[in-house]
């Protein structure tokens, strides 16, 4: 079998079976079987291999096909004139190649070979939260069974479906789909055929959803589904910047330095600010240190319109990490005090007894 490069794969991508939506359009099967029985796509197929891999037949009838692969038309497979394989009707022809474009995407991503962006919707504020495809799973096959139903492509983490893709063409998933991935607790991502699902990010190639269904909120989004308590205490020590890639097994280790790229987290803190209520007391915490660091949690007072700051400096080794003891200072809008250094539980008492003079009123 011939070894696909890099380059060829990458150039599959972007060699889209044209479909412009309402416009009169001719669909192409992009898909066949080469005589090892491996898939091949139309756009990766080098003329001077046609005879090496020929027979080509269809993936859907196993009839043969005709690789035409001049200039004119998208490189495409034909079926012998007369052929009765449902892959001749265009809605058909479509559904199999996105299907097939996934599949070969899921397989690059999961070995590590290109990193592929699905542009899925957070269902509370609708904003695209960009998910890297191999952190969502290490496995993907076509027509896997969730429930009693079975998703075109289903992704797969250690056995137990993690994502659906679906490829709508004429037909969204239906209600008794969406109730089906629902109960198995399987988000889906729907993609429209007809459109432009697939484009190239900066990085890599992008997955486009028309819909996204059952999604975990967005963080901010997950953070503000709590808004409505009297007290919100952000004492979790929640990272301020992420990696911008996921990998999901090791790297292997190579001669080239390697460079990470971080990238700020979602503000939850600056959510909660923005949608704070009258009475609530929202709490956050700063590790910083020295003046300047206390200079900044002051800020949060009105940046993050939080009620209260706890500010302790990292900068000393006889207080916070690793220790019985830490020692902070309370800051809110109309004071500023400093708890002595204490066990940490009389500190967690002073926190409490400034939040509830927050609550009756204070501040
Ligand atoms: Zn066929
Ligand atoms: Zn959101």
């Amino acid at each position: 079998m011939r070894r696909r490069t890099r380059a060829g794969h990458a150039g599959a991508a972007a060699r889209a079976v044209p479909a412009v939506p309402g416009a009169a359009r001719e669909v192409l099967l992009a898909w066949a079987r080469d005589r090892a029985g491996a898939k091949v796509h139309a756009g990766d197929l080098a003329a001077r291999d046609r005879r090496g891999r020929a027979p080509f037949t269809c993936l859907g009838c196993g009839e043969p096909l005709v690789p035409h692969l001049g200039k004119v038309r998208a490189r495409h497979f034909a079926h012998l004139p007369g052929s009765r394989c449902p892959l001749t009707a265009p809605e058909t022809a479509l559904h199999l190649d996105a299907k097939e474009r996934l599949l070969a995407l899921c397989a690059e991503a999961f070995a590590g070979a290109r990193r592929v962006t699905l542009l899925a919707r957070c269902p509370a504020c609708r904003r695209t939260a960009p998910r890297d495809l191999a952190a969502v799973g290490d496995a993907a096959v076509a027509e896997g069974a969730v429930g009693p139903l079975r998703a075109d492509v289903l992704v797969l983490a250690r056995g137990a479906p993690a994502l659906a893709f679906e490829v709508k063409v004429s037909h969204a998933v239906d209600a008794e789909k969406e109730a089906a991935l629902a109960a198995a607790g399987v988000p889906a991502l729907e993609l429209d055929a007809t459109g432009e699902w697939l484009r190239d990010g900066g990085d890599g190639p992008e997955v486009v959803a028309a819909r996204s269904l059952g999604f975990a909120p967005c963080p901010p989004c997950a953070a503000l589904a709590r808004a409505d308590a009297d007290v919100v205490l952000m004492a979790a020590a929640v990272a301020d910047y992420r990696p911008a890639e996921a990998h999901a097994g090791k790297r292997p280790k190579t001669a080239e330095p390697w460079t990470v790229d971080l990238v700020p987290t979602a503000d939850v803190a600056r959510a909660l600010g923005a949608a704070r209520r009258e009475g609530q007391v929202l709490v956050a915490f700063g590790a910083e240190s020295g003046e300047e660091g206390l200079a900044r949690k002051r800020a949060m007072l009105t940046d993050k319109n939080v009620d209260l700051v706890v500010y302790n400096d990292v900068g000393r080794d006889d207080i916070g990490f690793d220790s019985e003891e830490n020692e902070v200072v309370l800051v809110t809008r109309d004071s500023e005090r400093t708890v002595a250094k204490a066990p940490k539980d009389t500190i967690a008492r002073a926190i409490l007894d400034e939040v509830e003079r927050l609550l009756d009123g204070g501040g």
